[in-house]
Formats: C-alpha cells, structure tokens, sequence
C-alpha cells in the first residue's frame, strides 16, 4: 500500500490526506515541474498540493489543475490544495488569497496558512517579497502577528475562499496566545519537521489542541541529509524499504502531515511505502533529535521566532 493513501482528519471535520507534494522549485526546473506535477497526481497518486504565494509556482499547478480537471481526468474534490499568505502580505490576507486563487485558477482553497508570525515592510502588492534594509537585514514590523491572523478568521467565516485556515512556522507561546485572543483553532501548523528536529513539546500541545501538524523540510531540504541518520537507515533495512519510506512514515504514522519535494520525476513516481512503525521505534527516531537537534531551514527568518 503507498503512504499517499493516507488520511488525516482535520478540526472542520474534512480529510487532509497525509502526504502532501511540497512545490517550492528551483529556477532551473520551472520547465519541467508541470510534468512532474502531472506524473505525482496521475502516476503516483498524489492528492495534495502543498505551495503558497512565495514560491512562484501557482501559475502552473493551476494550469495542470485546469488541465486535469477540464479533461475529467480528476475533480476539484479530489485534490487537497494548500497555499499560504506570505509576511508583506500580511496586512491584506484577502489579496494574497485572491491572487493565488487567481494564479491556481480555482474558487477556493482547502487550507490557508499564515506563513510566517512576521510582518515585513513591502509595498502594497506585497513586493519586494524580502525586503531589506541597506546592510541586508530584513525590514520587519513591529505589528502583532496575529493581526494577520485576525483577517483570515474574516476571510474563512465569511469569504468560502478557504475552507479551512492554519498557521506556519508559529511556537508553542506563539499558539498559546492565538487560542488565549481569538475564537478559531488553527486547523493545521506547518514547521520545520524530522528526526533531527522533533519538535516534542509543539506536537505534544498541537495534538492536545486538536491542530494537526504538518512537517516541511522532512528529508532535511536540499540534498536529503536525513536520509543518513543511523537510526533512519536501520529502520529501513529492518523493513526492507528506502530510508525515505522511514522519514514519510515517521509522520504519516504518528497523525501528522508531511511535505516531501523531489524534482526527480522516478522518485516522484516511485512514491512512498507504508511501514507500520512501532510507538517505540517512532520514539526512538524521536530520541534522535532530541540527542542530536539540527535545523535546516535557518535563514534570518527561521532562526529565533519574536513572541
Ligand atoms: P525536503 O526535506 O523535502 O528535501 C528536498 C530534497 O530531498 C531535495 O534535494 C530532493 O532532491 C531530495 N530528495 C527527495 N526525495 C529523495 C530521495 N528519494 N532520495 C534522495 N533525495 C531525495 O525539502 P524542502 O525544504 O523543500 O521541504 C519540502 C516542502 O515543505 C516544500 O516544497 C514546501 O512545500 C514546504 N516548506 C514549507 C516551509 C514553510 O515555511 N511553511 C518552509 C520550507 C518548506 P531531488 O529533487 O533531486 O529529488
């Protein structure tokens, strides 16, 4: 059986299915990642998109959308599409979706996330994306990241836009003051997520909360480092499968979405194996991190999230 089998269910009540198809893409791929993305939906059976406004790529998950929808060969129903309102965006959540809603040529999203807890300081089309000061750092707002949040609640009891909302790359204190302020759960949080990176406490508080939680980077990003953990590759030989069917499991396993990306259309065709990890083999690969924390995604906006 593949892991893109899997389902979760989400807070509203609707099913999110497990694995999603990260869709942040090199320059250099652009040309090919319609038919990579064409191949994850038709030949591996993906049936969940995850991109947002950021990542340049809803413009052609729309045309392949369209075109797959518009031949029959799938219905809007069947794939479960995710994109995210971006920091210089953060003051009109509305447009952000509308954009890329626009750009992914649909009526509405399954889930809208805020992307980061941050508000830059960008023009009223939300450009530049990062913007900088003079010496390279990034203008941040003193706004409270949860005037962003705010609006999106607005944009889901009364738009039918999204049909669900959540938050990324939010802490512990960060969702405790959402639950403490506003009259919404987040349906999902998207972090940074492996066996490097365990995140026990935050996936402890998320589950108590009913949020699902949605691991990114979970090979480790560029170059899959995670691949190489001991404890990773032992799992995979004891069950006779490749260490990637390990960091997929580790998730969808546990109650938790992953966002893997490839733009190697064999392993996007390949898909993944369910393994049926233990409580104390899922442990283990817990105790890892915990032992040997390591965070991949560490640029300026990563590393120390303002409360
Ligand atoms: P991943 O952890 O998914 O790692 C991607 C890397 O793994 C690529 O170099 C890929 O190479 C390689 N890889 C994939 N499969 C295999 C395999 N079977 N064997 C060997 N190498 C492999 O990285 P990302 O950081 O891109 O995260 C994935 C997704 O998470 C993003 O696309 C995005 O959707 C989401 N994300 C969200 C963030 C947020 O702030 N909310 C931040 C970062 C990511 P190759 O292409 O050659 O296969």
């Amino acid at each position: 059986m593949s892991a893109l089998n899997i389902d979760i269910t989400l807070n509203t009540g609707a099913k999110i299915p497990a694995v999603g198809f990260g869709t942040v893409c090199d320059e250099e791929f652009r040309y090919k990642f319609k038919d990579a993305l064409k191949v994850a939906i038709l030949e591996a059976g993906y049936r969940h998109i995850d991109t947002a406004w950021y990542y340049g790529t809803e413009k052609l998950i729309g045309e392949v959308l369209s075109e797959l929808i518009g031949s029959g060969k799938i219905k809007r129903e069947d794939i479960f599409v995710t994109t995210k309102v971006w920091p210089s965006l953060w003051n009109n959540p509305l447009k952000s979706l509308e954009t890329s809603l626009k750009d992914l040529q649909l009526d509405y999203v399954d889930l809208l996330l805020q992307h980061w807890p941050l508000a830059f300081d960008s023009g009223a089309e939300g450009k530049p994306a990062v913007p900088r000061d003079a010496d390279g750092n990034v203008r941040i707002l003193d706004v409270d990241y949860l005037e962003t949040w705010k609006k999106m609640i607005d944009i889901y009891k009364n738009t039918g836009k999204a049909k669900a909302i959540g938050v990324s790359n939010y802490t512990v204190a960060m969702l405790k003051r959402l639950l403490d302020q506003t009259d919404v759960v987040p349906a999902a949080e998207q972090v940074e997520l492996h066996p490097h990176l365990p995140q026990v406490e935050l996936v402890q508080f998320c589950k108590e909360h009913k949020i699902v939680v949605e691991a990114y980077s979970p090979l480790g990003s560029n170059g899959a480092p995670n691949l190489k953990i001991p404890v990773v590759q032992e799992l995979a030989t004891k069950y006779g499968v490749h260490p990637v069917d390990i960091l997929v499991n580790y998730h969808a396993q546990a109650g938790r979405v992953v966002l893997p990306r490839s733009q190697n259309v064999n392993r996007i065709r390949t898909g993944f194996k369910v393994v049926k990890l233990t409580a104390e083999e899922l442990k283990k690969l817990d105790q890892f991190g915990v032992e040997n924390p390591k965070r991949f995604i560490t640029d300026s906006l990563g590393k120390e999230p303002r409360l």
